[in-house]
């Protein structure tokens, strides 16, 4: 026995420790890569599904599509105030039906549509 072998060993136990440091820090980083990269292709898949979603059905008179009849009148019934105190401030409200007359907002697919009105909402 030569008296170099006492001197590799120390290296190849210091070398080695190095060497899978190393190797544990890449595979760490290659790690994170890939979930940064699933994240995004999840940020984009939720941008595309909320760009292909239809507007939600909702009419100039802030009702819904369904609270509109056949001819586009709404049966919603709003609070409109009766009375104002000085300061023109209502104090007294009435149940009233809505007064739009016509339904203004996105036109929704039919089959949404159909959806919709299933929803209890
Ligand atoms: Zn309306
Ligand atoms: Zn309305």
């Amino acid at each position: 026995m030569g008296g170099w072998l006492w001197a590799v060993i120390p290296a190849v136990m210091v070398g080695g420790g190095w060497v899978s440091e190393n190797a544990r820090r890449a595979l760490k980083t290659r790690h994170e890569r890939k979930l940064e990269l699933h994240q995004a292709a999840e940020r984009h898949r939720l941008a595309l599904e909320a760009a292909n979603r239809p507007p939600e059905p909702v009419c100039g008179c802030t009702h819904h599509l369904a609270k509109h009849d056949q001819q586009g009148k709404c049966h919603e019934v709003v609070e409109a105030p009766t009375a104002w105190d000085a300061d023109r401030k209502p104090v007294q409200y009435e149940a009233r039906p809505c007064n739009c007359q016509q339904y203004i907002g996105p036109e929704p697919l039919s089959t949404v549509f159909a959806a919709e009105i299933v929803d209890p909402r």
